[in-house]
């Protein structure tokens, strides 16, 4: 018998499977959905006239990819709030089974439970808000719960389950589906346990897009589980629950050359729980401090105080006094948002605002995705498709003293021209957003000669896109960047920054000449684009740049 058979409800098992369209399958012609045939009259959504795969296959192996475990093991929900309604739905009948959860948690699994008319039993975090394995047992063998929800790490506390404990309640609990809410994972020092499903026939895995990767707007997340209640959860959801734009949205955003975004956002926003908890921690009002996932949980001595001071400041949080008197969740947001939190409890943040950008750049030739930082110098991870362009922003980043993750899937089979360009345009647009209002810049850059190679790079940070290029190159190419794309690169980037660059090289070896173009270029703009003393002037008598 398999695990499904053993605890789903039996009404559900005898049920056949929803009637629907199925899939289009290319070269039919299509009558079987009454699907109006036009396009829908809003541009740049088309398809939105037909039905959507029920599991689209290929966001669904993404997802399996992306998270290390078979497709067939994954269901695709409505985001992870979906998937805790369907395995409640399918697993539990009204009036006679329980689901336990570990309070203070996540909201839904209990309010899930009581829709479908589930009884709840809670355990509860130790006063001091660890997990305490033990206890939840000890619910769980007296109430014999048809699911167990385990939230790691814990919203709103931040407490982590390990992976061991999961396993090990798991297995001691044969007769029940011990659920870990991975929402939070991506955040955690603790290994998703994902890889254990199957494995372990009743544990299951929740997963979403809406935290780590920045979409909670297009609603995707899945459960991963045994094949048997994957085919038990097919039962319970509605025909085609994933709206097309959802799912392209999806797969647009887990595109491989998004991934080292996803991973510099992901270490920024740790980077910056770290910072607002430390400087939480010394604030006179606030008791302590936790931090889990990508939040703070707070205790502080006076909540009523707190609300009134943060809706004077128009800063929404999430007071839980159910979990502690003085509790309240705190989203890490971009740093405007953080300081507005800051000013809150009093305090201001040093320095000016940072001066950042990330950018993504779509076209049917390249898809590009680059972030920048000008007042960090890590980390530069680059992955242009072509090893020595790599090798030569990397040079540019170095030598400018800033940080680049940029990464592009380029159409290099047809030739490096499309992805060389565009990236340069993207690193250009990139520059001038970090920019910002170029306050305190020493707007100007230059450089002097290298080797037997001269190359000479003045840079004016002016906002008047200008371009000079002075020398030439005796070979085609050089680590197959083509040298004729050399004087575009610096063209492209002048356009989109809003620069006046001049190049001057000559030498004997394209190789030097062409490096030290790009070397050059980023010790000219480590110049301009540095921050001069406390100044916070405009490096210009018109007062405008
Ligand atoms: N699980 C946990 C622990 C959450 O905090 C949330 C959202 N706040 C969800 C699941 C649901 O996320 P979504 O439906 O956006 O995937």
């Amino acid at each position: 018998m398999t695990i499904a058979e053993r605890l789903g409800r039996p009404e559900i098992l005898a049920l056949p499977p929803c009637d629907i369209a199925g899939a289009p399958v290319a070269g039919t012609v299509r009558l079987d959905a009454n699907e109006n045939p036009f396009p829908p009259l809003i541009s740049g959504q088309g398809g939105v006239n037909r039905y959507p795969e029920p599991q689209p296959a290929v966001l669904r192996q993404r997802l399996a990819d992306l998270y290390g475990v078979a497709a067939s093991r994954l269901w695709v929900a409505r985001g992870s709030d979906d998937a805790i309604d369907l395995l409640i739905r399918a697993f539990c009948t009204a009036g006679r089974d329980t689901v336990a959860i570990v309070e203070p948690t996540f909201s839904a699994y209990a309010q899930f439970a009581r829709v479908q008319g589930a009884r709840v039993v809670s355990a509860r975090l130790t006063d001091d808000l660890r997990f305490d394995a033990s206890a939840v047992l000890a619910l769980a063998k007296a109430e014999r719960p048809k699911i167990l929800f385990l939230c790691t790490p814990n919203n709103p506390t931040g407490t982590p389950v390990s992976g061991d404990e999961v396993r090990a309640i798991a297995a001691a609990l044969p007769d029940t589906l011990v659920v870990a809410d991975e929402a939070y994972g991506e955040f955690s020092n603790e290994p998703s346990v994902a890889g254990d499903v199957g494995v372990i026939p009743n544990l299951v895995v929740l997963k979403t897009l809406s935290k780590a990767y920045g979409l909670a707007g297009a609603r995707i997340g899945c459960a991963i589980a045994d094949e048997s209640v994957i085919d038990f959860i097919a039962r319970v959801a509605p025909p085609y629950p994933l709206p097309t734009p959802s799912i392209q949205a999806a797969l647009g955003a887990l595109g491989p050359e998004r991934m080292p975004l996803h991973a510099d956002r992901i270490a920024r926003l740790l980077a910056d729980r770290s910072r607002l908890a430390n400087a939480l921690r010394a604030a006179p009002d606030v008791r302590g401090v936790r931090e889990g996932g990508n939040f703070l949980f707070l205790d502080v001595d006076d909540p009523a105080d707190l609300a009134r001071r943060m809706a004077a400041a128009a800063v929404r949080v999430r007071f839980r006094p159910k979990a502690t008197p003085g509790g309240v969740r705190v989203t890490v947001g971009t740093d405007a948002e953080n300081r507005a939190l800051l000013a809150v409890f009093g305090i201001g943040e040093p320095g000016r605002p940072a001066r950042r950008a990330d950018l993504v750049r779509d076209t049917k030739e390249t898809r590009i995705a680059l972030s920048i930082d000008l007042d960090r110098t890590e980390p530069r991870r680059i992955d242009t498709g072509i090893p020595f362009y790599d090798h030569m922003l990397d040079q540019v980043a170095a030598h400018g003293g800033f940080s680049l993750v940029l990464a592009c899937e380029g159409d290099l089979a047809i030739d490096p021209h499309h992805s060389v360009e565009d990236i340069a345009i993207a690193l250009g647009t990139a520059l001038r957003q970090a920019l910002g209002d170029k306050r305190g810049i020493g707007r100007f850059g230059f450089a002097l000669p290298m080797d037997e190679t001269r190359a000479e790079v003045l840079v004016d940070l002016s906002g008047r896109p200008f371009a000079r290029f002075e020398g030439d190159f005796a070979t085609a190419a050089v680590g197959g960047l083509p040298t004729e794309m050399v004087p575009h690169v610096f063209r492209s980037i002048a356009d989109s920054l809003g620069a006046a660059i001049h190049v001057r090289v000559e030498g004997d070896n394209d190789h030097h000449k062409v490096e030290g173009c790009f070397k050059a270029f980023g010790r000219a703009l480590r110049s301009g684009l540095a921050l001069e003393g406390d100044s916070n002037a405009l490096p210009s008598t018109k007062g405008m740049l």
